[in-house]
């Protein structure tokens, strides 16, 4: 299926896990990519990588980090200088912080959290739309998280941001979908990338696998979701087809928001 062919793509945290997952979905149906993170090396590598594979995608990457607004700024400049347009938006660039509870949690790291799942998304989405409002045309995809939806243990910033997400999702909804633009978010559940692997070597140091088995056991699907189900889903609310899905957070978890 391609649901995005010729189409011009943001896709911010490109270098690994849901964000490389998406670009590879993306220029499989020949969407020309500009790839954004603030990892150099891992960038560069994702770009190799992506031009062998998809020799006919144009790739333009760019390096900084989203929760510096003038950042954010430049990579928006850059894409529409290379490219004269921006059809699509994956504003997925997050981080989970530490592992910790709510009255122990280190308030550098929480502020830090919010700086870069908050406002990188915000600033985002405050550069990328009056491009979009200019073409009357643009679709948006946030990234939440089932935290966006429900609580979690020991992560009240990624909590709180993703959240405001989901907040920030319906807002920009209402105001833009008369300038033909759509705005939606995602809500993964666990997806084995380097952050959850991260996330299960905190929870248990000694045996991040037990922890690993341990969401799967939760999951009614009894299993961890592949980066490449999500990219699917990413892929499909960046296409024209998804003309009238405006507002939402869909989560993409194997049903496990469902559970109480
Ligand atoms: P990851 O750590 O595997 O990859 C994230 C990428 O974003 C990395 O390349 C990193 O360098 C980049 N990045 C982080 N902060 C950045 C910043 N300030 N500026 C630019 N680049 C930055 O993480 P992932 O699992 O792929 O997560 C991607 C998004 O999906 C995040 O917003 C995360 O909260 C969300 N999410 C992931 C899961 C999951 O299970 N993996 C579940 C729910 C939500």
């Amino acid at each position: 299926m391609k649901n995005t062919d010729n189409k011009v793509v943001i896709i911010t945290g490109a270098a690994m896990g849901l964000g490389l997952a998406a670009a590879k979905e993306l220029a499989s149906q020949g969407t020309n990519l500009s790839l954004v993170d603030y990892n150099e090396e891992s960038l560069a590598e994702a770009k190799e990588e992506l031009s062998k594979q998809f020799p006919n995608v144009k790739i333009h990457t760019v390096v900084a980090d989203v929760s510096n607004e003038d950042a954010v700024k430049k990579y928006v400049d850059e894409t529409v200088s290379t490219f004269g347009r921006i059809d699509g938006f994956y504003n997925n660039a997050g981080i989970e912080g530490k592992q910790a509870g709510m009255i122990e949690y280190d308030i550098n790291i929480f502020k830090k959290v919010i700086d870069i799942n908050l406002m990188g998304v915000y600033y985002g989405m405050k550069y990328v739309i009056p491009v979009m409002k200019k073409q009357k045309y643009g679709r948006i995809v946030n990234v939440a998280s089932v935290g966006g939806i429900r609580g979690v243990l020991n992560q009240v910033p990624y909590v709180a941001s993703k959240h405001a997400v989901s907040g920030m999702t319906k807002n920009a909804a209402l105001e833009y979908a008369r300038d033909g633009i759509t705005t939606n978010a995602i809500a993964p559940g666990a997806i084995l990338t380097p952050m959850v692997a991260e996330a299960f070597n905190q929870i248990n140091p000694d045996d991040p696998k037990a922890a690993e088995a341990d969401y799967a056991q939760n999951n009614p699907s009894k299993r961890l979701g592949e980066p490449e189900e999500v990219a699917k889903v990413v892929s499909f609310l960046l296409s024209d087809g998804a003309s009238y899905v405006n507002g939402q957070t869909i989560a993409i978890d194997g049903g496990e928001s469902n559970s109480y």
